[in-house]
């Protein structure tokens, strides 16, 4: 072949760069599902079924449009082995490949094309606003990273949400009105989602899964994300039509038994390149235009995308490979063996660990606040936390899932990703949810028989680590609040941490 275009499984998209001058007659995409991809990461059966079905779905497609596609289907191995066998067995003058989603990858990918010394052509990836040189040059001198200001940056550069060099609405930012809980109520009635139910194809993948990854979890049987980039779009369109104008005010609330909500449910989409970053910026930009939607939901939902999703891909390629190895806090336990099962009599963990093994999915307050400030209190090694958030997500790739878990939300990285450590007791918890009105457990108590987990485990992560967040503005009223507890509780919270730790009952 003149040209091999890689296609990996997170790169399904007939527009990416490096097909760019794809001659048919000359040229192949090489694409292959290996299980060394699922083992690796330990994937829930949600997330393989979702790669392999909308890589089949993207095979089919490009052989329908007659481009030439070697497709592997599921093999023993890895990818870097797979290719270095292909080219080491076919002439091929030049490897394309668009930057991976996972600095092993690239590392594992070239390898094979050095060993094999076959040429490599690296493309940026243009289904995003930026590249990691773009991010390399903001951040150049500035002594602190903030979203904030590359956020505003973007806005500027890409014209979006501007009334020439103002921001539209008056603020660079709504997010103070983005945090409001449902009433006591619950969420209005919520219109059904769309839903993607299995094709012939999606079927074959989950019958494979079922009989060669038995023993992985999660669950095939709920599957309908979407796998084609006509159903992402669906998904978009959906989400616009009926959930934009809900989506701000409620951002960051939770509901027992809604694993929904009004999110976009667009990241698996997003992530997988079904469709791109403008495409999902511009349709809410659009719609503000046509006064379907509320400013603050409009310009909530395009920071997670131009704001957040691009600075977390910046500060993934500025700080790989050694960011997977940081671990500030020191932590050292390993997860508790309920996140596989959900399994627990903690009810806020229980709904967003349950839902999450069903479908692949829980949004961005159950994930920061819930799971993951659990396993921030607990005491978890950051990596075991990363291991799972990238196992059970249906939009997890590294680029995304790590500065999310071991940056937000674990604040392993020391303060790259986010001022300050997302800290709080089970009254945040109960504030932004129903979850505590049905658990054994009373959120605004620390110790006894029947104090929130997290209110103890909070009250201990502060005394723990006094001296590290001392020197953290942002810490000094909760490290005040902390000095108002006498020693003899402060004894009793550390002994009932521990037992916790244990995993145990306190019988007091
Ligand atoms: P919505 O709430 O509707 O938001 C719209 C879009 O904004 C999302 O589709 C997503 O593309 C983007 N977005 C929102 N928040 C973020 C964020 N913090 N970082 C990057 N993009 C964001 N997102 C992933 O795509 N993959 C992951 O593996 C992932 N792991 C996470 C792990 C942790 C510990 C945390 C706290 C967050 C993680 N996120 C991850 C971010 C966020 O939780 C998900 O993007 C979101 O919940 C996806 O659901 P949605 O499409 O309904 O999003
Ligand atoms: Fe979760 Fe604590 Fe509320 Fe129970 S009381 S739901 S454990 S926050």
């Amino acid at each position: 072949y003149r040209r091999l275009v890689i296609a990996l499984g997170d790169q399904l998209s007939t527009r990416l760069p490096s097909l760019k001058g794809f001659d048919k007659s000359r040229d192949a995409v090489w694409m292959a599902e290996v299980s060394e991809e699922s083992v690796h990461t330990w994937s829930s059966k949600t997330r393989i079924v979702l790669f392999l079905s909308a890589m089949r779905h993207f095979r089919d497609e490009l052989r329908q449009k007659g481009y030439v596609v070697r497709y592997k289907e599921f093999s023993e191995g890895s990818l870097s082995t797979l290719l270095e066998d292909f080219l080491a067995k076919n002439e091929v003058d030049e490897v394309h490949l668009v930057r991976p989603g996972e600095h092993r990858l690239l590392v594992n990918l070239s390898e094979s094309c050095s060993s094999t010394q076959t040429p490599l052509r690296l493309h940026e990836d243009t289904s995003f606003y930026s590249t990691p040189a773009d991010f390399e040059d903001h951040a150049r001198g500035r002594k602190q990273l903030r979203m904030e200001f590359f956020y505003r940056e973007m806005r500027r550069k890409h014209q979006v949400l501007m009334d020439g060099k103002n921001p539209r609405g008056g603020e660079w930012n709504f997010d103070s009105q983005n945090r409001k809980a449902f009433p006591r109520s619950g969420p209005e009635l919520l219109p059904p989602r769309k839903r993607f139910p299995p094709d012939d194809t999606t079927n074959a993948v989950i019958k494979l899964v079922n009989e060669k990854l038995p023993n992985h979890p999660g669950t095939c049987e709920d599957f309908d994300w979407p796998v084609t980039r006509e159903q992402g779009l669906a998904a978009l369109q959906n989400f616009i039509q009926d959930e934009l104008a809900r989506f701000g005010k409620h951002q960051d609330a939770m509901w027992a038994g809604e694993p929904f909500l009004h999110h976009s449910l667009i990241s698996s989409s997003l992530n997988l390149h079904l469709i791109d970053a403008d495409e999902a910026v511009s349709a809410a930009e659009h719609a503000y235009n046509e006064g379907l939607a509320p400013i603050e939901s409009v310009e909530g939902f395009i920071r997670q995308i131009l704001g957040w999703r691009e600075y977390v891909r910046g500060i993934y390629w500025s700080y790989m490979p050694e960011y997977l190895e940081r671990n500030a806090f020191e932590a050292e336990l390993d997860l508790p063996d309920f996140f596989w099962t959900g399994n627990t009599e903690y009810n806020c963990l229980r709904d967003t660990i349950s839902q999450t093994l069903k479908f692949g999915y829980a949004h961005h307050i159950q994930r920061l606040m819930v799971t993951g400030l659990y396993c921030l209190l607990l005491g978890v090694h950051p990596k075991k936390v990363h291991q799972w958030y990238l196992s059970v997500y249906v939009d997890a790739v590294e680029w995304v899932e790590l500065p999310n878990t071991l940056g937000m939300s674990q604040f392993a990285d020391g303060s790259v990703m986010a001022s300050k450590p997302y800290v709080a007791t089970g009254q945040y918890i109960k504030r932004m949810s129903n979850y505590c009105s049905g658990c054994r457990f009373d959120p605004t108590k620390r110790t006894g028989s029947d104090a929130c987990p997290f209110t103890t485990l909070y009250w201990d992560f502060l005394t723990k680590h006094r001296v590290k967040l001392h020197s953290n503005p942002r810490m000094r009223m909760q490290l005040r609040n902390l000095d108002r507890i006498d020693t003899a509780e402060l004894q009793q919270i550390s002994l009932q941490a521990a037992a916790i730790r244990e995993q145990r009952e306190l019988t007091t």
